[in-house]
């Protein structure tokens, strides 16, 4: 069914004017075209990242719908069990599509709007951005133990470690650096962590067939329908995610459908299992996936309570951010590691950074890297706002 692994996300269309501002954009220089000539991209260099999409002054480029052919036909099937996940940085950015001022949390009109449109069941992705901190956190420790000539940590891979969380960044590395793969978590991000576990422990929770579940995300990112389609992504025997649709695409449903979305009474999502930490909603801004991997490692390894220490180093908006926590390490007697990080937001700001770590000249342990300005809440999915050009 899918073509998006071959022919990619995003499309320039016969709307171009060929202004030329999309090439100053695009991270990996996959836009081609001279002015005044409709331009194209090649799909063999575009990372889905869709920042081109969003910064285009005329609207000529478009990201492939999931929501005609994939989304809606489940909705219809009543053999079908569609069970829906929302990241956190739509919840803030979809009001603005209703009249809202951007930043507006608008969850539980959203959670309320999901249920019109047919979900079964509506869940925050927050549960499994958890799982996906504690997997790269713990990765991290054992990493860090590998490093460090611990026995029985062999089998971890090197350091320094990479978040794996943005598939537009892992495209990237896997195009550009397959060398560097190595480094790379081998965590899912949460997306496709929800799908594997609506697929597995919520089916058996529910006590439904995980055939007849289908699982849906609201992203506020196109890359994150590249993602969902990539073929290794079946661990269970079920695809993960089945379908993706962008905090745009969303609102368009809810339009489309006659809801009248700021009326709607306020509802709240279902519950995954348990509580999440809370962790998970600064995920998706530049920093927060370091910062909430950083809380994890730091409480196992000191065996402290997070308190007495202040993470503000690695937050803010610089391209390239670096920092060192010092953490205390429990196992090793209560020795001071220093544990170097770094932050990069925007992709076409990585290369020194994998240099340094290709030709072993890297001091760091931790290093984030997310491709849009500022993370997630900027991502290639999110509300367009005209208003600036
Ligand atoms: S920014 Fe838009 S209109 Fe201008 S060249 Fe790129 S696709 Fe065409
Ligand atoms: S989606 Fe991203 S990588 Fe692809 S052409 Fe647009 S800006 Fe470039
Ligand atoms: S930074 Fe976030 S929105 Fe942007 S490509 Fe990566 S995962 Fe998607």
């Amino acid at each position: 069914m899918s073509t998006l692994l071959s022919d990619g996300v995003i499309h320039v269309s016969d709307k171009c004017k060929a202004c030329d501002h999309c090439t100053s954009i695009c991270p990996t220089h996959a836009i081609k075209g001279r002015l005044g000539e409709k331009h194209h991209i090649e799909v063999r260099k575009c990372i889905n990242c869709g920042q081109c999409l969003i910064n285009c002054p005329f609207g000529a480029i478009d990201d492939v719908s999931m929501v005609d052919e994939r989304i809606i036909k489940a909705l219809k099937d009543p053999s079908k069990f569609v069970v829906v996940q929302e990241a956190p940085a739509v919840r803030v950015a979809l009001g603005e599509e209703f009249g809202q001022a951007p930043g507006t949390n608008v969850k539980h009109k959203m959670y309320a709007a999901l249920r019109r449109l047919g979900f079964d069941k509506v869940y925050d992705t927050e549960f499994t951005a958890d799982l996906t901190i504690t997997e790269e956190g713990t990765e991290l420790i054992c990493r860090v133990f590998n490093d460090l000539g611990v026995p029985g940590y062999e089998a971890f891979g090197p350091l320094p470690q990479f978040t794996s969380c943005c598939p537009a960044w892992v495209k990237y590395a896997e195009d550009k650096y397959p060398q560097v793969l190595p480094h790379i978590s081998t965590a899912k991000s949460p997306q496709q962590m929800f799908g594997a576990v609506s697929k597995t422990y919520l089916a058996e929770k529910l006590g439904i067939d995980p055939a007849s579940i289908y699982s849906v995300s609201v992203m506020p990112c196109t890359a994150k329908k590249y993602e969902c389609d990539r073929p290794e992504f079946i661990a269970s025997g079920f695809k993960d995610v089945d379908a993706v649709m962008t905090t745009r695409e969303l609102a368009q449903m809810i339009k489309a459908a006659g809801i009248d979305f700021m009326s709607l009474e306020d509802e709240q999502a279902d519950r995954f299992i348990g509580a999440s930490t809370g962790a998970a909603t600064i995920f998706g801004a530049t920093g927060g996936v370091m910062e909430a991997a950083l809380r994890t490692a730091y409480e196992v390894l000191s065996g402290e309570t997070l308190d007495k220490v202040d993470f503000k180093a690695v937050r803010g908006f610089k391209p390239v951010r670096e920092a060192t926590v010092e953490i205390p390490v429990k196992a090793l007697g209560g020795k001071v590691l220093p544990v170097n990080i770094c932050i990069v937001t925007g992709t076409k700001y990585v290369d020194d950074v994998i240099e340094d770590v290709l030709a072993g000249r890297s001091q760091y342990h931790f290093i984030e890297v997310m491709n849009c300005p500022g993370g997630c809440v900027n991502g290639g999915g999110q509300p367009i706002r005209r208003d600036t050009y």
